[in-house]
C-alpha cells in the first residue's frame, strides 16, 4: 500500500452481540469490513456488545467489549417516537469506550443506526464516520441525519441510492455498497431445488408474500433467519397451507450458503425501503438467482433479466410469473456480479477511500485528527 495504514476504531451495533443474528446484516457487513481492512494492512479495533465474537482471521484485531442493556431498534418505533436510551444502556457504554480509544486512532467507524453517536460526531475530538444502515424509519433519526449532512456530509456514508434518497442531503451521497468474504460461498449450478427466502422473519421483510407465491406454486418454501416476530411468524404460516414453509432456523453463513446454494431461486420480498439485502447478494454469490420486488436495495442490485428478475412491488401475480422463469437466468452470472461488484475486497476499498476522503482537508492532504 503507497498509503500509510489507518488506525480505525470500529463500533458494533448496540442490538445483541456480534454473532447473536440480531443485529440482521450489519453482523456480516462489519465482519467483512474487519477482514477486508485488516487484509489492507490497517490497524483495527473494534468496540462491540460483550459476548461478541470477532473473526480470528484478522491478525492484530484488538476487542473491547461493553456490557448493558440493549438498544431498542428503531426499525419497529413509532415514526415520531422520540429518542429512548436504556438504564445502564449499551449504546452510552460503547461510546465511552469509543470515544476514548478515539482520541490516538485517526478515525471511529460506526455501524449502528443510533441517534447519539450521529449527534456526538460535531462535538467529538475524534473523527466519527458512520456507514448509515437502513433507509428513513424514524423522524428523529432523518433530523440528525440530515443536520450532520449539513455540517460535513462526508463523515456518511450509505449502502445504495436507493437508501441514501430518504434523506434529505446537501451532495450526492457517498456510497459504498457492501461486501462479502467469497471464499465463504461456493457457486452451485443445480437448476431443479427448491425456493428458498432469508432474512429476519419480521413484518417489514414480507415473508407472506413469498409464501403465498409459493402455495400458488404448490411448493414448499425454505425458510431461513431468526424469528423476530413469533406473532407474525404465526400469521405467516396460517395464511398458506400447512407444510408450505419449511422453516430452517437461523443458520451460521457456512450451513446457510450451503443450503441456500441448493435453490433454484431466492424470494426477496421487502415491504419497506430495504438500505441493501445482504441475503440477495449472498444468494447470488452461490450461483442462485434472485425474485426481488423493485424497491430499495435489491431493486439497484438485481440486473432484470441477468442475474434475476425484478417485479413491481407487493405484486403477487408478476412475483409468481418471475419464479416460473428463473431457469433463463445464468447462475454463473450471478456469481460473477458479486466478484464484481461486492467482495469483502472492493467492499473494503471503497470504504477506506470514503474514509480518507473525510479526512483529508480541503487541499486532499490529510487533516490532522489527533
Ligand atoms: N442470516 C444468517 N443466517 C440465516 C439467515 C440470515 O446469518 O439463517 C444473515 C444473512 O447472512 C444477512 C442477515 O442475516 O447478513 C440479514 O441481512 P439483510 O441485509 O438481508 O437484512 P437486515 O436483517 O439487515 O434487515
Amino acid at each position: 500500500m503507497s498509503t500509510p495504514p489507518l488506525d480505525l476504531v470500529l463500533v458494533s451495533t448496540p442490538i445483541g452481540h456480534l454473532g447473536s443474528g440480531r443485529g440482521g446484516g450489519v453482523e456480516l457487513t462489519l465482519t467483512s469490513l474487519l477482514r477486508g481492512l485488516a487484509a489492507r494492512g490497517h490497524r483495527i479495533t473494534l468496540v462491540a456488545p460483550e459476548g461478541s465474537v470477532a473473526p480470528d482471521d484478522c491478525p492484530g484485531l484488538l476487542l473491547h467489549t461493553a456490557g448493558g442493556n440493549d438498544q431498542p431498534s428503531w426499525q419497529h418505533a413509532q415514526r415520531a417516537a422520540s429518542v429512548q436510551i436504556p438504564c445502564d444502556g449499551v449504546l452510552p457504554h460503547l461510546w465511552d469506550l469509543a470515544l476514548s480509544l478515539g482520541e490516538d486512532a485517526d478515525a471511529v467507524i460506526n455501524f449502528s443506526y443510533d441517534w447519539l453517536p450521529l449527534w456526538l460526531t460535531p462535538h467529538a475530538k475524534s473523527s466519527l464516520f458512520h456507514l448509515v444502515s437502513m433507509g428513513s424509519v424514524s423522524r428523529a433519526m432523518d433530523e440528525v441525519i440530515s443536520q450532520l449532512a449539513r455540517w460535513d456530509q462526508r463523515r456518511m456514508s450509505f449502502h445504495t441510492q436507493r437508501q441514501a434518497s430518504d434523506f434529505s442531503l446537501t451532495s450526492p451521497p457517498s456510497i459504498v455498497g457492501n461486501g462479502f468474504d467469497l471464499t465463504r460461498y461456493q457457486l452451485q449450478l443445480n437448476l431443479h431445488g427448491p425456493l428458498g427466502w432469508a432474512g429476519r422473519i419480521a413484518p417489514e421483510k414480507g415473508l407472506e408474500d413469498a409464501a403465498a407465491v409459493a402455495a400458488a406454486l404448490g411448493e414448499t418454501l425454505l425458510v431461513w433467519g431468526l424469528v423476530e416476530d413469533a406473532g407474525y411468524a404465526q400469521s405467516v404460516e396460517a395464511a398458506v397451507p400447512p407444510g408450505t414453509l419449511d422453516w430452517r432456523g437461523f443458520q451460521p453463513t457456512h450451513r446457510l450458503q450451503q443450503e441456500l446454494g441448493c435453490c433454484r431461486a431466492l424470494l426477496n420480498t421487502p415491504k419497506w425501503n430495504e438500505a441493501y439485502g445482504n441475503v440477495v447478494v449472498e444468494a447470488m454469490a452461490c450461483g442462485v438467482p434472485v425474485v426481488a420486488y423493485d424497491r430499495g436495495g435489491p431493486g439497484e442490485l438485481i440486473q432484470d433479466g441477468v442475474t434475476g428478475w425484478l417485479v413491481p412491488p407487493d405484486d403477487l401475480e408478476a412475483l409468481t410469473m418471475a419464479s416460473r422463469k428463473v431457469d433463463q437466468i445464468d447462475r454463473q452470472a450471478c456469481r460473477r456480479w458479486v466478484e464484481q461488484n461486492a467482495s469483502h475486497t472492493v467492499f473494503a476499498q471503497r470504504v477506506e477511500a470514503w474514509i480518507r476522503q473525510g479526512l483529508s482537508a480541503g487541499n486532499g492532504t490529510l487533516a490532522p485528527c489527533r
